[in-house]
């Protein structure tokens, strides 16, 4: 794609004051994948030298915005974690070629805030919080699921950037349960649903995402019954907030949702020994 209104990229590191026209570029797989007219100046992100994964003291794990997706798969096959296989599940339902794999980034995929966006799913599900830093210098954190406020929708000021999403160390504890579906076999997610399990004190957490506008995520202290986790999606996800596009009517995606989020609901208290009502 020839983007022929932009006429610079500039180092991020030159930490430069913002313009109108400019946008961060992380791996560019969206922004060099359709014309960008209103855009004048590209800010590189890629020579930063953040470290893509950081494991903290308290059990956290800080992912780099600049973490690219092919590296949080590799993470995933070595974290030694229950929610382990949860990255790797996310991370796959890209609907990627090997050049968006090798350079799409995390905070790439947050900010376009597409309801497919599979490391959305991933962060939204283990209760990630975003560390966003301002023009002027200042931060703020903003949980994942706060962040997303609609399709192509998030709570980022001009000119503020993405610098990582934490997952709390008690997230990377619990038992997840992954539930994707697509109309097409390797076509885009229509649905993507994700529960978690916390084995300290029994809570179950239903995150659905794709087939809604922005990912909704239910906690519940104690596993729900069936009927108790329908009435919570039914009453908080409204009609307009599943998702109409080529990849799924809100009809198919709102069955699909409800669906997948039982499924998942069940599949993480069938060891529990909780009545599976
Ligand atoms: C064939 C194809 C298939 C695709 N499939 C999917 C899919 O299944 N799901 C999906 O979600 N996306 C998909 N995409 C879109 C895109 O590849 C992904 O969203 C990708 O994760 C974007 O990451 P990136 O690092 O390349 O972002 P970029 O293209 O570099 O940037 C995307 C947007 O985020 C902003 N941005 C980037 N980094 C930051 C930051 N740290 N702080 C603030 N703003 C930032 C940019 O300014 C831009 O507006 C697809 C694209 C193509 C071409």
């Amino acid at each position: 794609m020839d983007l022929n209104t932009v006429t610079d990229v500039r180092d991020a590191r030159l930490r430069e004051p913002w313009r109108p026209g400019d946008a961060w570029l992380g791996g560019g797989t969206y922004l060099f994948s359709e014309p960008q007219p209103h855009l004048r100046r590209l800010i590189d992100l890629s020579r930063t030298g953040w470290e893509p994964l950081t494991r903290h003291a308290d059990g956290s794990l800080e992912i780099a915005a600049t973490c690219t997706v092919a590296r949080l798969s590799r993470y995933g096959r070595t974290l030694d974690a229950p929610a382990a296989p949860l990255f790797e599940q996310c991370c796959r339902a890209f609907l990627a070629s090997f050049k968006i794999w090798n350079m799409a980034t995390v905070g790439g995929n947050l900010c376009n805030g597409l309801p497919a966006g599979p490391l959305i799913s991933l962060t939204a599900a283990l209760d990630g919080t975003c560390l966003l830093r301002a023009q002027d210098g200042s931060s703020r954190r903003v949980r994942v699921v706060d962040f997303i406020t609609g399709a192509g929708r998030k709570d980022l000021a001009e000119g503020e950037l993405l610098r990582s999403v934490t997952l709390p160390g008690r997230a990377l504890r619990c038992r997840t349960a992954f539930r994707q579906a697509s109309l097409y076999g390797l076509g885009r997610s229509g649905a993507l649903v994700v529960g978690t399990l916390d084995p300290l004190d029994g809570s179950l957490a239903v995150t659905i995402s794709a087939a809604t506008v922005r990912p909704f995520r239910f906690w519940f202290p104690l596993p729900p019954t069936r009927e108790a986790l329908r009435t919570a999606v039914v009453a908080a996800v409204r009609d307009e907030d599943w998702f109409d596009d080529i990849h799924g009517l809100p009809e198919w995606r709102r069955h699909m949702g409800l669906r997948l989020a039982e499924e998942v609901r069940r599949e993480l208290i069938r060891t529990t020994g909780e009545d599976a009502r």
